[in-house]
């Protein structure tokens, strides 16, 4: 992750990202190119983490579902309106921020009053769910697919909790069941669990605030582009190594036909991905039951760096960017 921009110095060049994170190479670019800011306040946590935290202790994230790449017909109208607020819910939560404030983007082909209806009533159903106020937004005509952007904020509960504190030693933690969204993307005929997951995802957000007030993790994000991608993710934030055990992740019939796949590669789990302290685990499971949480222990924090199966492997993960051409082709 990039330290925060300072006022009288322009940001430091961030760490090139490696070539398996094409995402990661995008936004590096963009960040590459700020220019210093002299605003007297910088953001207590700056880009590269689920969200930012200004210093006022609000946390902004942004977030876009592309129809036909995020989105596809496994999802009603109701479905996707749920969805695009939703995903921002869960990495605010993944902060320990509650959120409160949305701003919504709409790009779409034509009016089409049926969808339209239905996208509100979703919309409408999330933001009621997690009581939060929509206070503005845009739309525009395309001639492509539909586009939603959510932009979501809210306050920091105490203390934000960043992908950057796991220390050796700590336990790696995981809520819900990793892949069981995915299964309902990637198989042909999904089970209505795994479609349920997929379509309405379910960020555990008054546990993630509860945790943050305890101060329990070391580092959290959210989990939302499979174990494959997002452990090493939060392995590099933390200057760790994070070795998962398969046999302590939770099973699901409807991953029997590809149980690794499904949870290293799937992605849309929206569920909490944490590290904490040994001394942790009675209160974290004493809060996860008072929450109606399922969480499992998954594996621990080294030293070293990268994530590992025990055998030193690890399985290919999920991106939505696909890697760049090679030079010259
Ligand atoms: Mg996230």
């Amino acid at each position: 992750m990039e330290p925060p921009s300072t006022s009288d110095h322009p940001p430091p060049d961030p760490e090139p990202p490696p070539a398996s994170d094409p995402e990661g190479a995008v936004i590096a670019r963009v960040l590459a190119a700020r220019p210093p800011c002299h605003q007297p306040d910088p953001p207590a946590v700056d880009a590269g983490d689920d969200a930012a935290v200004l210093a006022d202790g609000m946390a902004w994230t942004v977030d876009t579902l592309v129809e036909g790449r995020h989105v596809d017909g496994r999802l009603s109208p109701e479905d996707v309106g749920f969805k695009a607020i939703a995903v921002s819910v869960s990495d605010l939560a993944a902060m320990g921020a509650r959120p409160t404030t949305a701003l919504l983007s709409l790009a779409l082909p034509s009016p089409d009053p049926a969808w339209l209806d239905g996208f509100a009533r979703g919309v409408g159903e999330a933001l009621a769910r997690w009581d939060i106020r929509l206070v503005g937004g845009d739309t525009v005509q395309t001639d492509g697919p539909r586009v939603i952007t959510v932009t979501l904020g809210g306050p920091v509960r105490d203390r934000a909790i960043t992908r950057t504190g796991a220390h050796p030693g700590d336990a790696l933690w995981v809520t819900g069941t990793p892949g069981l969204a995915g299964a309902g993307w990637r198989r042909a005929d999904p089970p209505a669990e795994a479609l349920a997951a997929l379509r309405r995802p379910d960020p555990p957000v008054a546990f993630a605030l509860s945790l943050a007030a305890d101060a329990l993790p070391t580092a959290m994000m959210d989990l939302s582009d499979g174990l494959g991608t997002d452990v090493p993710r939060l392995a590099a934030a933390s200057g760790v190594r994070l070795v998962v055990d398969p046999g302590r992740l939770p099973d699901h019939p409807a991953l029997a036909d590809d149980p690794m796949g499904h949870r290293f590669a799937g992605g849309d789990d929206y569920q909490l991905l944490f590290t904490a302290p040994a001394w942790a685990t009675v209160s974290l499971f004493a809060l996860a039951r008072a929450h109606g949480v399922d969480l499992h222990c998954i594996g621990r924090a080294t030293v070293g760096s990268g994530a590992a199966l025990p055998d030193g492997s690890w399985p290919k993960g999920f991106a939505w960017f696909a890697p760049p051409a090679p030079e010259g082709a």
